[in-house]
């Protein structure tokens, strides 16, 4: 079901970049809720559930909401214009190439005005669709800045993609339609989450999306796990109970205990450095600078490193206060105004350790990483 409704909001300005992920800053959505309803969805806990206020009775019919009832938001193309109109040039996260878009086509005229505004975009997506916006992303890439995330939990259409997620385009597609992308030089890779515990987690699956990831010319892996919140947990298992009822009784244990799930956690990530190594394709996404202005991308740089310490340390299970004290340094350069490498030409070390969130060790870092930044950039004029 198709409801057009009025409102003046599409775009949301995250308050930093999700550093070390997609390194986004914006997202926008002309349709709410996803037809493809796929059943680890985080999307229907309650605090992104699309249609928590509302009152329509037609709502209390349907088994599924989420990937039933579909809002579009009215005039999205022209919301989404006038918000990014005078906004800093940053990525924009996209998603929204389900069959409603046949209808709309919305999220073309998104692109033409991304394309028009020379802002770049990461769309994380399950649908070959996208690929009728073929022309306009080849022109935004030569522009700007283009990566198509693939999300892909299955290395092939089996039981895993038929029972978890039933309705969206098959496997094999994305794959396909990953490597037309490479074809056209666009970036693109695989987002393999989640990795179902018990399910998808298994080895010869975990190698057969890198290995089909590289096969279609993909460039990264973005692994990542399961969170069951809310009413996710009670609709998840539905699906769970079909595959295996088994299942169940070790998910309640996986959930009740942070020590397990971070244990399983660690190991699956550790399968997928194996993989990716064996397939030389990265595990993360490098970060797209040039579109800053040339007198912060040095922050930027200096900030990428920082901010993938962080999730390293995060994905393998380490020291949380370290964790965190590497994202807090990376956003606060990420953040800054003044260019890191005038403060640190002028004032030294001291000059980093004046930077909120920059202790001692984590200056130390920095200052090795704008040396050999400096290093760089003298062997380039040489
Ligand atoms: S395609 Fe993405 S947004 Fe849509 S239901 Fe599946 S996981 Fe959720």
């Amino acid at each position: 079901m198709y409801k057009v409704y009025t409102t003046k909001h599409i775009l949301n300005i995250h308050k930093h970049c999700d550093g070390g992920w997609f390194w986004i800053k914006y997202s926008a959505s002309p349709y709410l809720g996803c037809e493809y309803g796929c059943t680890y969805c985080y999307c229907r806990e309650d605090k992104y559930d699309p249609h928590k206020r509302e009152i329509d009775p037609e709502l209390l019919e349907l088994e599924d909401p989420f990937s039933e009832y579909i809002k579009i938001k009215d005039k999205a193309p022209e919301l989404f214009k006038k918000a990014i109109a005078n906004k800093p040039k940053d990525l924009i996260y996209l998603d929204s190439y389900q069959p409603v878009e046949k209808k709309y086509g919305y999220c073309r005229k998104i692109l033409e005005i991304c394309l028009e505004y020379d802002f770049p975009v990461f769309i994380n997506e399950k649908s070959p669709l996208l690929l009728k916006d073929l022309d306009i992303l080849k022109e935004i890439n030569d522009r700007s800045y283009v990566n198509v995330g693939w999300s892909i939990i299955s290395g092939k259409d089996d039981e895993i993609s038929a029972i978890f997620e039933p309705n969206s385009p098959k496997t094999d597609s994305r794959l396909e339609a990953m490597g037309e992308l490479t074809e056209n030089n666009i970036l693109t890779g695989t987002v393999f989450m989640p990795i179902l515990p018990y399910i998808s987690d298994k080895e010869e699956n975990i190698e057969e999306v890198i290995k089909n990831t590289s096969i279609n010319g993909g460039k990264y892996i973005l692994d990542g796990g399961l969170t069951l919140n809310g009413y996710c947990k009670t609709y998840f298992f539905n699906f769970l109970e079909k595959y295996d009822s088994a299942l169940i009784e070790k998910y309640e244990k996986l959930f009740a205990s942070e020590e397990l799930y971070s244990q399983i956690s660690i190991k699956i990530h550790k399968t997928v450095l194996k993989y990716c190594n064996k397939y030389s394709i990265a595990n993360y996404i490098n970060r797209p600078i040039k579109f800053f202005p040339p007198e912060i991308q040095i922050n930027k740089k200096v900030s990428e490193k920082l901010f993938l310490k962080a999730r390293e340390i995060q994905m393998e299970g380490g020291d949380k206060f370290k964790e965190w004290a590497y994202r807090k340094a990376a956003w606060e350069i990420d953040e800054l105004n003044d260019n890191i490498l005038d403060i640190y030409n002028k004032e030294g070390r001291n000059g980093l350790l004046l930077l909120k969130g920059v202790g001692k060790s984590i200056a130390l870092e920095i200052e090795k990483i704008l040396i050999s930044n400096i290093i760089n950039e003298q062997s380039k004029n040489i």
